[in-house]
C-alpha cells in the first residue's frame, strides 16, 4: 500500500486500497486514460478495492472541496473520468466478476472491463450484452446504455441490468432494482454516472459461444453507394441468429489481407453467426453472390476472441474525437452522405460505424429506461476520428463534424448517444435525453442536490 503525504494521509487511512498522489512513483501511470490528448493531473487517485473504500473516498473528496472524476475503463473520449486537482476514484481494482450459472447471472464490480465480463461468464457459455472492444469498461459503457454484437438477440447492456449497488453523494451505499429505489434504478439505465458510483453491476446472462462464426467482407470505395443498398436489403432480412455491422474503414495490415489491399479505404461488414454455421454461410454467399467483396476472411472463432478482434485496432495511446447519431435506415441520404464523407478522411485510423437497433432492443419500452435512442428499428452511428498525433486529429475533428452535419437531417430520435460523444455541453446533453432530461433532473435533486458527479454528460438538479 501507498503513502502519500501531505492532505490525503486522512483518506489513505480510511481505506484498503492505495491513494496516490504526485510524488508517487506511479502515478502518471494511474492518471493516463485511453484518448492520448487527455492529461490531467489529479490531487489524488483513490485507487478502492471495496465498496467502503468508494464511500471513504466520495465523503473525503466533498469534505476537501475537491472535484470528483470516476473512472471506470477510462475510455471516455472526453476524459470524464480525469480531473485536474481533483479526486480520481480509480475503480480499476474492483473488478471482480462472479457467476451463478444456474440463475444466468453475474455480479461484475464496477470497475471491471469487457474481457473481464467475457472471460467469467465463457465459463459457462453464457454472457451478457456488452461493446466490441475488451479493453472498454463496463461501468462507464453500461451506464450510457451499452451497444454490441448482442443488442439485436438480447438488448442493451441496460436492458439486461437486474440490480446494481450505488455510493451516491450522501455518501451511503444503496440498492437499486425494479423493486427497491425504482427511480433511481431507471435513472442509472442510461443516465451516465449521474447519479452515484455503481460498485456492482448485476446482470442477467445469455446462452452464447463458446464458438461463434466470424466473416470480415471488404469492398473498395468506388463499391460504397452498392454495398450499402446491398446492406440495407440484408439487413431486412437478416435472420435473427446473425448479426452485421457496417463499417467505412481502412482495410487493417493482417495476414488475411492482400497486401495491395492493406491500408486501402473501403467498407466492410462484419457479420458475425451466433447459431447454425449454414445460416451464416447462407448470409455470407448472398452478399458474395450479389456484389464480389475486394477480400474477406471467414472462421469459426471463440465469442471471446470475437470480443478482442478489434482490441489492437483500438489500443490505447492515440487521441481521439467522435460524434453520433441515429439513423432509421440506410435510406438513399444516408448512403449518399456517407459515400460522399468516407473519402475525405485523413487518418487511416478513423472509421464510421453503424450498430444495429432492432429485434430484442426494440422489446423494452421506450419510458422504461433512461436511455432516450428511441426503441424502434434503427442503427446507432458512431463517427470517430483516431489519429497518432494532436494535429492530424485537428483536420479529423473537422471530418467528424462535417459528416455528422451531413447525416443529421437524416437522423432520428435523440440527437446522441451519450457513449458515442465527446463533446457535450448543456445543449447536447438535454437533446440527447429529450423529454425524459426533467424526471432524470428531478431523481438527480434526490440524490445528487449539489452536483458531485458532474464529470459526465451532466443532468443537472433543479436549480443549479
Ligand atoms: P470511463 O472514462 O472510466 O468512464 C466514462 C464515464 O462513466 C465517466 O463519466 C465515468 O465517471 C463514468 N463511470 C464509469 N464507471 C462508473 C461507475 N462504475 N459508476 C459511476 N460512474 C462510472 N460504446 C458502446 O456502447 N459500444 C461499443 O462497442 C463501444 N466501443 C468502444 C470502444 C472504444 C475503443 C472506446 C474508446 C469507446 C467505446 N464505446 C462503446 C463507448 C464507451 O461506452 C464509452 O466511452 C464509455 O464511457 C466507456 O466507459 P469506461 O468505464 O471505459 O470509461
Amino acid at each position: 500500500m501507498t503513502t502519500t503525504s501531505g492532505g490525503t494521509t486522512r483518506l489513505h487511512d480510511q481505506m484498503s486500497g492505495s491513494v496516490l498522489g504526485p510524488a508517487d512513483p506511479t502515478y502518471d501511470e494511474a492518471r493516463k486514460v485511453w484518448n492520448a490528448g487527455i492529461d490531467r493531473r489529479p490531487a489524488a487517485i483513490a485507487q478502492c478495492h471495496t465498496e467502503q473504500d468508494v464511500q471513504a473516498a466520495v465523503t473525503y473528496a466533498i469534505q476537501e472541496g475537491l472535484e470528483i472524476a470516476v473512472r471506470g475503463g477510462a475510455h471516455s473520449m472526453s476524459g470524464a473520468s480525469a480531473v485536474d486537482g481533483g479526486l480520481v476514484i480509480d475503480l480499476s481494482r474492483l473488478n471482480q466478476v462472479t457467476v451463478d450459472p444456474a440463475a444466468k447471472r453475474a455480479r461484475v464490480g464496477g470497475g471491471a472491463l469487457l474481457g473481464d465480463l467475457d472471460a467469467a461468464t465463457q465459463e459457462f457459455g453464457l454472457a451478457a450484452p456488452a461493446g466490441l472492444v475488451s479493453h472498454t469498461g463496463v461501468g462507464g459503457l453500461t451506464l450510457g446504455g451499452g451497444m454490441g454484437w448482442l443488442t439485436r438477440r438480447a438488448g442493451l447492456s441496460i436492458d439486461n441490468l437486474v440490480s446494481v449497488r450505488v455510493v451516491t453523494a450522501d455518501g451511503q451505499a444503496r440498492r437499486a432494482a425494479e423493486d427497491e429505489n425504482p427511480d433511481l434504478f431507471w435513472a442509472i439505465r442510461g443516465g451516465g454516472g449521474n447519479f452515484g458510483v455503481v460498485t456492482e453491476f448485476e446482470f442477467r446472462l445469455h446462452a452464447v459461444g463458446p464458438m461463434v462464426t466470424f466473416g470480415l467482407l471488404f469492398w473498395k470505395l468506388d463499391d460504397g453507394p452498392e454495398l450499402l443498398r446491398l446492406a440495407r436489403e440484408t439487413m431486412a432480412t437478416l435472420p435473427m441468429d446473425v448479426n452485421i455491422i457496417i463499417a467505412g474503414l481502412n482495410a487493417p495490415p493482417a495476414p488475411f489481407v492482400p497486401e495491395q489491399m492493406q491500408g486501402q479505404p473501403g467498407y466492410a461488414l462484419l457479420v458475425v453467426g451466433f447459431e447454425a454455421v449454414e445460416s451464416h454461410a447462407a448470409v455470407v454467399s448472398r452478399l458474395r453472390d450479389q456484389l464480389a467483396p475486394a477480400f474477406e476472411f471467414v472462421t469459426p472463432m471463440p465469442f471471446v476472441a470475437l470480443q478482442q478482434l478489434l482490441d489492437e485496432a483500438n489500443a490505447w495511446g492515440f487521441h481521439a474525437y467522435d460524434k453520433g447519431c441515429y439513423v432509421d435506415d440506410l435510406s438513399d441520404g444516408v448512403v449518399a452522405a456517407v459515400v460522399e464523407q468516407l473519402p475525405k478522411k485523413s487518418s487511416p485510423m478513423s472509421i464510421v460505424l453503424f450498430y444495429p437497433l432492432n429485434g430484442a432492443y426494440c422489446e423494452v419500452a421506450e419510458d422504461a429506461t433512461a436511455f432516450s435512442g428511441g426503441r424502434t428499428s434503427r442503427f446507432g452511428v458512431f463517427i470517430i476520428a483516431v489519429s497518432p498525433t494532436p494535429e492530424l486529429l485537428q483536420t479529423e475533428r473537422v471530418w467528424v463534424r462535417e459528416t455528422y452535419d451531413a447525416l443529421r437531417p437524416f437522423a432520428t430520435g435523440a440527437e446522441a448517444y451519450v457513449n458515442g460523444l465527446t463533446d457535450f455541453d448543456d445543449a447536447i446533453v438535454h437533446s440527447a435525453y429529450g423529454s425524459k432530461y426533467r424526471r432524470l433532473s428531478e431523481i438527480k435533486t434526490t440524490y445528487d442536490p449539489a452536483n458531485v458527479f458532474h464529470r459526465n454528460a451532466n443532468i443537472k438538479p433543479h436549480g443549479t
